[in-house]
Protein backbone atom coordinates (compact mmCIF):
# COMPACT_ATOMS: atom_id res chain seq x y z
CA UNK A 1 0.00 0.00 0.00
CA UNK A 2 1.33 2.93 -0.64
CA UNK A 3 0.89 5.93 2.20
CA UNK A 4 1.02 8.97 -0.63
CA UNK A 5 -2.21 8.23 -2.09
CA UNK A 6 -3.41 4.90 -0.75
CA UNK A 7 -2.78 3.32 -4.42
CA UNK A 8 -2.19 -1.11 -3.42
CA UNK A 9 1.16 -0.97 -5.57
CA UNK A 10 3.66 0.37 -3.53
CA UNK A 11 6.55 0.92 -6.07
CA UNK A 12 3.78 2.83 -8.51
CA UNK A 13 5.30 6.60 -8.10
CA UNK A 14 8.57 5.01 -9.66
CA UNK A 15 7.66 8.34 -12.49
CA UNK A 16 7.66 10.51 -9.52
CA UNK A 17 9.91 12.96 -8.16
CA UNK A 18 10.81 14.13 -4.56
CA UNK A 19 9.28 17.24 -3.37
CA UNK A 20 11.23 19.94 -4.82
CA UNK A 21 13.45 22.36 -2.50
CA UNK A 22 13.08 25.56 -4.43
CA UNK A 23 16.83 26.49 -3.81
CA UNK A 24 18.05 23.11 -5.06
CA UNK A 25 15.53 23.35 -8.31
CA UNK A 26 17.51 25.83 -10.01
CA UNK A 27 20.94 26.52 -8.54
CA UNK A 28 21.30 28.40 -5.38
CA UNK A 29 22.50 31.02 -7.49
CA UNK A 30 19.63 31.97 -10.06
CA UNK A 31 17.18 31.40 -7.40
CA UNK A 32 18.81 34.14 -4.70
CA UNK A 33 19.84 36.81 -7.63
CA UNK A 34 16.11 36.38 -9.69
CA UNK A 35 13.49 34.94 -7.37
CA UNK A 36 14.37 35.34 -3.82
CA UNK A 37 11.46 37.86 -3.70
CA UNK A 38 8.94 34.35 -4.69
CA UNK A 39 10.33 32.13 -1.95
CA UNK A 40 7.24 32.38 0.23
CA UNK A 41 5.45 31.34 -2.65
CA UNK A 42 7.18 28.12 -3.09
CA UNK A 43 5.15 24.74 -1.92
CA UNK A 44 5.82 23.37 1.53
CA UNK A 45 5.07 20.39 3.13
CA UNK A 46 3.83 17.07 0.89
CA UNK A 47 2.46 17.98 -2.38
CA UNK A 48 -1.09 18.45 -2.34
CA UNK A 49 -1.92 15.77 -5.31
CA UNK A 50 0.84 13.37 -5.14
CA UNK A 51 0.22 11.99 -8.48
CA UNK A 52 1.08 15.14 -9.93
CA UNK A 53 4.59 14.89 -8.69
CA UNK A 54 5.98 13.57 -11.85
CA UNK A 55 8.33 14.22 -14.58
CA UNK A 56 8.10 15.70 -18.41
CA UNK A 57 7.93 12.17 -19.97
CA UNK A 58 4.96 10.67 -17.52
CA UNK A 59 3.62 14.12 -17.59
CA UNK A 60 3.22 14.05 -21.23
CA UNK A 61 1.67 10.50 -21.29
CA UNK A 62 -1.15 11.84 -18.97
CA UNK A 63 -2.42 14.63 -21.61
CA UNK A 64 -2.34 11.89 -24.10
CA UNK A 65 -3.93 9.30 -22.23
CA UNK A 66 -6.83 12.03 -20.88
CA UNK A 67 -6.40 13.42 -24.80
CA UNK A 68 -7.82 9.83 -25.67
CA UNK A 69 -10.39 9.67 -23.02
CA UNK A 70 -11.83 12.69 -24.33
CA UNK A 71 -12.13 12.06 -27.57
CA UNK A 72 -13.74 8.58 -27.29
CA UNK A 73 -16.24 10.05 -24.58
CA UNK A 74 -15.23 8.06 -21.62
CA UNK A 75 -13.95 10.98 -19.45
CA UNK A 76 -13.47 10.41 -15.78
CA UNK A 77 -15.90 11.69 -12.82
CA UNK A 78 -13.75 14.58 -11.35
CA UNK A 79 -15.17 14.98 -8.06
CA UNK A 80 -14.27 18.63 -6.81
CA UNK A 81 -15.92 17.56 -2.99
CA UNK A 82 -12.88 15.62 -2.26
CA UNK A 83 -10.03 17.66 -4.18
CA UNK A 84 -11.01 21.08 -2.94
CA UNK A 85 -10.00 20.00 0.52
CA UNK A 86 -6.43 18.72 -1.36
CA UNK A 87 -5.85 22.48 -3.02
CA UNK A 88 -6.22 24.51 -0.24
CA UNK A 89 -3.08 24.09 0.64
CA UNK A 90 -1.69 24.46 -2.48
CA UNK A 91 -0.97 23.31 -5.92
CA UNK A 92 0.84 21.59 -8.11
CA UNK A 93 0.04 21.44 -11.98
CA UNK A 94 1.82 18.16 -13.52
CA UNK A 95 1.59 20.64 -17.05
CA UNK A 96 1.28 23.90 -17.85
CA UNK A 97 -0.64 24.83 -21.20
CA UNK A 98 -0.41 27.98 -23.25
CA UNK A 99 -3.62 27.76 -25.36
CA UNK A 100 -5.70 29.48 -27.72
CA UNK A 101 -8.30 31.84 -26.21
CA UNK A 102 -10.76 30.23 -28.66
CA UNK A 103 -14.24 29.20 -26.74
CA UNK A 104 -13.83 25.69 -28.66
CA UNK A 105 -10.41 24.82 -27.10
CA UNK A 106 -11.01 24.27 -23.36
CA UNK A 107 -7.61 22.59 -22.15
CA UNK A 108 -9.29 21.09 -18.65
CA UNK A 109 -11.93 19.04 -20.75
CA UNK A 110 -9.10 18.34 -23.85
CA UNK A 111 -6.86 16.45 -21.89
CA UNK A 112 -9.63 15.37 -18.98
CA UNK A 113 -7.67 16.48 -16.37
CA UNK A 114 -9.11 18.05 -13.10
CA UNK A 115 -8.73 20.91 -10.63
CA UNK A 116 -5.16 21.59 -9.45
CA UNK A 117 -3.83 19.09 -12.40
CA UNK A 118 -3.28 22.09 -15.58
CA UNK A 119 -1.84 25.54 -15.14
CA UNK A 120 -2.95 27.09 -17.98
CA UNK A 121 -2.29 30.46 -19.63
CA UNK A 122 -4.44 31.91 -22.34
CA UNK A 123 -4.94 34.13 -25.06
CA UNK A 124 -5.84 34.17 -28.78
CA UNK A 125 -3.39 33.47 -31.17
CA UNK A 126 -1.55 31.67 -28.04
CA UNK A 127 1.73 32.83 -28.14
CA UNK A 128 4.10 34.10 -25.06
CA UNK A 129 3.58 37.49 -23.91
CA UNK A 130 5.63 39.03 -21.39
CA UNK A 131 2.94 38.07 -18.83
CA UNK A 132 1.93 34.91 -20.37
CA UNK A 133 5.87 33.92 -20.21
CA UNK A 134 6.29 35.14 -16.66
CA UNK A 135 3.04 32.66 -15.50
CA UNK A 136 4.60 29.80 -16.84
CA UNK A 137 8.13 30.76 -15.43
CA UNK A 138 6.25 30.66 -12.25
CA UNK A 139 4.53 27.38 -12.68
CA UNK A 140 7.85 25.89 -13.75
CA UNK A 141 10.34 27.41 -11.43
CA UNK A 142 8.15 27.59 -8.48
CA UNK A 143 5.36 25.00 -8.42
CA UNK A 144 7.76 22.47 -10.17
CA UNK A 145 5.19 21.77 -13.32
CA UNK A 146 7.83 19.94 -15.23
CA UNK A 147 5.86 19.82 -18.69
CA UNK A 148 4.62 23.08 -20.78
CA UNK A 149 2.68 22.85 -23.84
CA UNK A 150 1.64 25.39 -26.89
CA UNK A 151 -1.67 24.50 -27.49
CA UNK A 152 -3.06 25.75 -31.01
CA UNK A 153 -6.05 24.40 -32.97
CA UNK A 154 -7.11 24.64 -35.99
CA UNK A 155 -9.12 27.14 -37.95
CA UNK A 156 -7.58 29.48 -35.47
CA UNK A 157 -8.99 32.55 -36.33
CA UNK A 158 -6.54 34.83 -35.12
CA UNK A 159 -3.58 33.13 -37.30
CA UNK A 160 -6.34 33.65 -39.70
CA UNK A 161 -6.52 37.10 -39.09
CA UNK A 162 -2.64 37.57 -38.92
CA UNK A 163 -2.60 36.20 -42.64
CA UNK A 164 -5.30 38.72 -43.80
CA UNK A 165 -3.28 41.74 -41.97
CA UNK A 166 0.08 40.91 -43.65
CA UNK A 167 -0.71 39.01 -46.81
CA UNK A 168 -3.97 41.53 -48.09
CA UNK A 169 -3.67 44.42 -46.50
CA UNK A 170 -6.65 44.54 -44.12
CA UNK A 171 -6.93 47.18 -41.14
CA UNK A 172 -8.32 45.90 -37.85
CA UNK A 173 -9.73 48.23 -35.20
CA UNK A 174 -8.97 48.88 -31.70
CA UNK A 175 -6.39 47.14 -30.00
CA UNK A 176 -6.47 43.76 -32.41
CA UNK A 177 -3.44 44.87 -34.81
CA UNK A 178 -1.26 44.61 -31.43
CA UNK A 179 -1.90 41.37 -31.07
CA UNK A 180 -1.97 40.31 -34.53
CA UNK A 181 1.92 41.47 -34.63
CA UNK A 182 2.99 39.10 -32.77
CA UNK A 183 1.92 36.11 -35.05
CA UNK A 184 4.11 38.26 -37.83
CA UNK A 185 6.63 35.51 -37.52
CA UNK A 186 4.13 32.63 -37.95
CA UNK A 187 2.57 34.14 -41.18
CA UNK A 188 6.23 34.91 -42.64
CA UNK A 189 7.10 31.13 -41.68
CA UNK A 190 4.30 29.64 -43.49
CA UNK A 191 4.85 32.02 -46.70
CA UNK A 192 7.45 30.11 -47.54
CA UNK A 193 6.24 26.79 -47.36
CA UNK A 194 4.03 24.79 -49.46
CA UNK A 195 0.57 23.32 -48.58
CA UNK A 196 -2.28 25.17 -46.63
CA UNK A 197 -1.43 28.42 -45.68
CA UNK A 198 -3.53 28.73 -42.65
CA UNK A 199 -2.31 24.99 -41.50
CA UNK A 200 1.26 25.83 -41.58
CA UNK A 201 0.71 29.40 -40.01
CA UNK A 202 -1.16 27.81 -37.22
CA UNK A 203 2.22 24.76 -37.00
CA UNK A 204 4.62 27.90 -37.03
CA UNK A 205 2.90 29.44 -34.30
CA UNK A 206 3.06 26.97 -32.21
CA UNK A 207 6.52 25.48 -32.91
CA UNK A 208 8.14 29.35 -32.74
CA UNK A 209 6.58 29.98 -29.42
CA UNK A 210 7.94 26.72 -28.23
CA UNK A 211 11.32 27.39 -29.33
CA UNK A 212 10.59 30.99 -27.78
CA UNK A 213 9.84 29.47 -24.61
CA UNK A 214 12.53 26.83 -24.68
CA UNK A 215 15.11 30.37 -25.38
CA UNK A 216 13.47 32.01 -22.72
CA UNK A 217 16.20 33.33 -19.71
CA UNK A 218 17.03 33.10 -17.15
CA UNK A 219 14.86 31.04 -16.10
CA UNK A 220 12.72 28.53 -18.16
CA UNK A 221 15.81 28.09 -20.68
CA UNK A 222 18.23 26.50 -17.69
CA UNK A 223 15.55 24.49 -16.37
CA UNK A 224 15.18 22.94 -19.80
CA UNK A 225 18.93 22.91 -20.35
CA UNK A 226 19.19 20.86 -17.17
CA UNK A 227 16.69 18.45 -18.01
CA UNK A 228 13.74 19.44 -15.72
CA UNK A 229 11.59 20.82 -18.02
CA UNK A 230 10.30 19.82 -21.81
CA UNK A 231 8.51 22.16 -24.45
CA UNK A 232 6.40 20.80 -26.57
CA UNK A 233 3.45 21.72 -29.10
CA UNK A 234 0.13 21.09 -29.95
CA UNK A 235 -2.51 21.02 -32.16
CA UNK A 236 -6.25 20.45 -31.34
CA UNK A 237 -8.18 18.62 -34.24
CA UNK A 238 -12.18 20.36 -34.02
CA UNK A 239 -14.06 17.92 -35.49
CA UNK A 240 -12.95 14.80 -33.28
CA UNK A 241 -11.27 16.69 -30.25
CA UNK A 242 -8.07 14.90 -30.39
CA UNK A 243 -4.70 17.06 -29.67
CA UNK A 244 -1.90 16.02 -32.08
CA UNK A 245 1.56 16.59 -30.29
CA UNK A 246 4.61 17.92 -32.19
CA UNK A 247 7.45 17.24 -29.92
ZN1 LIG B 1 -7.37 30.41 -32.02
Amino acid sequence: MCHACGNPSADHHSDQIPRRNFLGLLGAGVASAFLAPLLHAAPKGPPPKPRNAITAGPALQRLIKGNARYVKGTMKRHDFATEREALVGGQNPYAGILSCADSRIAPEFAFDAARGDLFVVRVAGNFVSDEGLASLEYTTAVLGTPLLVVLGHEKCGAVDAAIKVFNEGEKLPGHLPGLIDHLKPAVKTANRESGDLLENAIRANVMLNVEKLKASRPLISKLVEEGRVRVVGGIYRLATGQVDFLV
